[in-house]
């Protein structure tokens, strides 16, 4: 299957009624990856499978998220390719040779998705404005409409802010900025920030425990309500 991008750029992707069916429609959770900066290094425009070297912890990471059901995604603005940099095909062979190194792990890509316009730098009918392009959303609603993902329960990871604003437009629940210059794991505001991909597997242990811990929780408060209920039931019968 060719990458994924839209048909037509001047789409609102970001409408509310994508929106609101990106937030509410959804069944599976995903693990919404940045590509340079995030899967590979960035060292800029990276094109070549020569290239492209991952960095550490990525594949542990897509395995904890994989283990736990959450599909994995790859959302990435290619600008290189509206630059005239390289082409749409060297893209799509180094995405073929990536999700193959991942699916070898057990931890397979289910969708790609990229941006190829640049409203300043894209030469011809790249030189547009897109919805797809981070920070705007619209890969991330794409891929919620596609895989029916719960984008609230959903986890994106990125290396720049437009990242984490693409995220938070499509409404993400949680969203970890990595950036392996700074300092320890941080919640800055919505999101968080680490240093090391290993760190967000933690994360995700730590929010699964919690979720598990809130659900217990309510489980036993609706125990003790219906014990209530019973408790005071003969009595409202008189
Ligand atoms: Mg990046």
């Amino acid at each position: 299957m060719p990458p994924l991008r839209p048909d037509d750029a001047s789409r609102d992707w970001a409408s509310d009624r994508q929106k609101g069916r990106a937030m509410t429609g959804g069944s599976r959770r995903a693990l919404i990856l940045d590509r340079d900066g995030v899967i590979n290094h960035d060292s800029g425009f990276v094109c070549r499978i020569a290239d492209c070297h991952f960095i550490e912890g990525i594949f542990p990471l897509a395995a904890a998220f994989t283990a736990r059901g959450f599909a994995i995604v790859v959302a990435t603005n290619q600008s290189g390719i509206g630059r005239g940099y390289f082409g749409e095909q060297d893209f799509a062979s180094v995405m073929d040779w990536m999700k193959s190194e991942f699916a070898a792990r057990g931890s397979p890509i289910a969708a790609v998705y990229h941006c190829p316009y640049h409203p300043t730098a894209g030469i011809g009918p790249y030189r547009r404005n897109s919805e797809w392009r981070k920070p705007k959303p619209g890969m991330i609603l794409q891929a919620s409409a596609d895989l029916d993902l719960d984008l609230g329960r959903s986890w994106c990871v990125g290396d720049k802010a437009r990242d984490i604003e693409a995220a938070r437009a499509a409404c993400v629940g949680t969203k970890v900025l990595f950036d392996p210059a700074g300092g320890p794991l941080a919640r800055w505001n919505d999101y968080w920030v680490v240093p090391r991909l290993a760190d967000i597997i933690a994360l995700l242990a730590q929010h699964e425990a919690d979720h598990e811990n809130e659900k217990i929780t309510k489980i036993n408060g609706f125990l003790t309500m219906s014990a209530d209920y019973q408790a005071v039931g003969p009595d409202d019968e008189l």
